[in-house]
């Protein structure tokens, strides 16, 4: 038996609990792993509030990502002791997931942890580390270097923009940061943004082309701001969008794209191929600064995270939660 959080759906009665659970009840895998973190993400937050339908099976155990030691192996890449990293594939939604002690994977799924991280500094960084990353690998695909000009990071007090901010701005990138928070300024400009903007300038009904302001951008919101980011951004320019903490919707025009040739590229972590979260999280250990994940993450139990999942969907947590799932 072990300790995990539970969700279960009786008729349309939504039930989130802290229970043990038997091994048993785990699905197929050919690895098992004893989990020291995983982490609460958006998606989590959705999931165990019951906000959108994220769980597609039930009884579901949350958490998207995890961080462990392999217990059980059958798969020929893993052995018994080895850290590894799980992002994604669909774990936490229709795979019992990371908000437990035990998880039973396909290690087709996971990652080595790479030697630059201790397992709790994987999880600060988790999945929303790990997509700030690959939007950020997708503006340099696409030749957004530091010379074109400023990036946009939007959410910039969130789990993503934070990781964003910090990223960018080692790698010499100016960053304007939005935010809806003012009372955070100091916060994200402490990770590397060299000027903030307050969420209302771009979170209104906007103009189809406006004024040129930023080479690349980073959002993690959707809806005006992504349509108002993409209208104020350079000639030739990379708008990169993975989020929708504002709207799933896009109510933008095809202005930007036809008269600036500006691209939208959309960025999926979980789906991802192996070599691109592969070279993501290699990435973070050579272009984030790990002093930083001090004041981008805190830590709490398992028994606090369906508290915390409230908490992040009212907008009231500033960069990331870790889940230490043995608390
Ligand atoms: P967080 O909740 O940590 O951060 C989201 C941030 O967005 C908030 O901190 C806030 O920043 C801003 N925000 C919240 N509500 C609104 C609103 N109504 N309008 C405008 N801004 C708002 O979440 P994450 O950073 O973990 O995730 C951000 C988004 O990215 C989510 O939609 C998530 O689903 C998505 N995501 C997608 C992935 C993918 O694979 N495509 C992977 C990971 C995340 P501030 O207060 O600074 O304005």
């Amino acid at each position: 038996m072990f300790n995990s959080i539970l969700i279960n759906k009786v008729d349309s009665d939504y039930q989130v609990e802290m229970t043990e659970i038997d091994e048993s009840s785990l699905p197929e895998g050919d690895v098992t792993v004893d989990v020291q973190y995983s982490s609460l993400n958006y998606k989590d937050a959705l999931a165990i509030t019951g906000k959108s339908p994220v769980v597609r099976r039930f009884p579901m155990i949350p958490g998207i990502d995890f961080v462990g030691t392999v217990a059980e192996s059958s798969h020929p890449e893993f052995t018994v002791g080895m850290p590894v990293i799980l992002n994604g594939w669909g774990v936490g939604e229709v795979h019992m997931g990371g908000f437990a002690q035990k998880a039973k994977v396909n290690g087709d799924w996971l990652v080595p942890l790479p030697s630059s991280f201790d397992a709790k500094q994987a999880m600060a960084i988790g999945t929303a580390g790990y997509t700030a990353m690959l939007c950020v690998l997708a503006l340099e695909k696409n030749d957004v270097t530091p010379d074109k000009g400023t990036i946009l990071v939007t959410g910039a007090s969130g789990g993503v923009g934070s990781v964003a901010v910090a990223i960018l701005s080692k790698l010499g990138y100016q960053v304007v940061a939005l935010t809806g928070r003012p009372e955070e300024s100091e916060y994200v400009t402490s990770l590397g943004a060299a000027e903030i903007i307050d969420r209302s300038e771009l979170s209104e009904p906007g103009r189809a082309l406006a004024k040129e302001r930023w080479a690349g951008v980073v959002d993690v919101v959707g809806s005006h701001v992504l349509a108002n980011a993409c209208a104020s951004t350079n000639y030739g320019g990379v708008v990169t969008a993975c989020g929708l903490a504002g709207g799933m919707d896009f109510p933008a025009t095809v202005a930007p794209f036809i008269l600036r040739g500006v691209s939208l590229i959309g960025i999926d972590s979980v789906m991802c191929p192996k070599a691109a979260r592969i070279e993501a999280w290699r990435r973070l250990g050579e272009d984030l600064d790990l002093t930083k994940l001090g004041s981008i993450a805190h830590e709490v139990g398992l028994s606090k995270t369906i508290e915390a999942a409230e908490d992040l969907l009212a907008d009231k947590i500033r960069g990331r939660v870790v889940v230490d799932v043995n608390l």
